[in-house]
C-alpha cells in the first residue's frame, strides 16, 4: 500500500488482533485513495441504503487511472475527448471495484460521498444523505466481472455486519432506481440474483 494512513486505519483483516481498534469507516481490504469531494451526512444519520453504480473512463474502457482521477479532482479534461465535460464536477463514491476486483475507497462510510445527484428512493430524496455509494468498474453494455461480484458480495456484508440497517428489504438499488430517467447505471448487466447469491451464501466463491 503506497498511501500513508494513520495507524488506526491500517486494520488487517477483521479478526485480526487489533480488529477491535479498527474503525469501521475504512473498508480493510480496500486501497485508501481519501477523496475531498465529502462532506458530513445530516447529525445522528446511519446509512440504509447501498447505491450500485457502474462507470467506465473513458466510456467503454476499462483499467485506467481516470476514475480515481476524477473522483480526486485531477482528470486531466485535455486527456480524452470525454474528459472536457467531466473533469470540472466535484464527485465521488464510497468504493470503487476495479473489474480485476481490486477495490479503491474514497470517501469514509459515516461521511457524505456526492455519487447520487438528484434521487429519490422510497419518498426520501437526496439520497447521499442516507446512502453507501459503491462503483464497478462498467458499462450499460457489458457483462460484470465474476470477481466483482465476489467482491462487491464480501464489502456489502463487511457493511451489513457494521450497519444493521443495511439488510433492510429495501437497502439495496441501483443508482438507475433512485434517478429514474437520469441515469441508466449499473445497467442490464448487472445481475441483481447473483449478487444475492454471494450474499446469502449459495453462490460458489
Ligand atoms: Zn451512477
Amino acid at each position: 500500500m503506497k498511501l500513508s494512513e494513520p495507524a488506526t486505519h491500517r486494520g488487517g483483516l477483521s479478526g485480526a488482533p487489533d480488529a477491535g481498534m479498527v474503525s469501521c469507516q475504512w473498508w480493510p481490504e480496500a486501497k485508501r485513495i481519501p477523496s475531498s469531494n465529502r462532506d458530513a451526512r445530516p447529525a445522528g444519520l446511519v446509512p440504509d441504503l447501498i447505491v450500485i453504480h457502474a462507470i467506465s473512463l473513458p466510456p467503454g474502457e476499462f483499467g485506467g487511472p481516470f476514475i480515481a482521477q476524477l473522483f480526486t479532482n485531477s482528470l486531466d479534461p485535455n486527456e480524452h475527448p470525454s474528459f472536457a465535460e467531466i473533469a470540472a464536477l466535484r464527485v465521488s463514491a464510497h468504493v470503487v471495484i476495479a473489474r480485476d476486483g481490486q477495490a479503491l475507497q474514497f470517501v469514509p462510510f459515516d461521511e457524505r460521498a456526492w455519487h447520487a445527484g438528484v434521487s429519490s428512493w422510497r419518498g426520501r430524496e437526496r439520497c447521499n444523505d442516507f446512502s453507501i455509494g459503491i462503483e464497478l468498474e462498467g458499462c450499460d453494455a457489458l457483462p460484470f466481472t465474476a470477481t466483482q461480484y465476489v467482491v462487491l458480495g464480501r464489502l456489502i456484508r463487511w457493511l451489513r455486519d457494521r450497519f444493521p440497517r443495511l439488510s433492510g428489504e429495501h437497502a439495496l438499488a441501483g443508482h438507475s432506481d433512485i434517478a429514474p430517467g437520469r441515469k441508466t447505471d449499473p445497467g442490464p448487466f448487472f445481475d441483481w440474483a447473483l449478487l444475492a447469491a454471494h450474499l446469502d451464501g449459495s453462490a460458489k466463491a
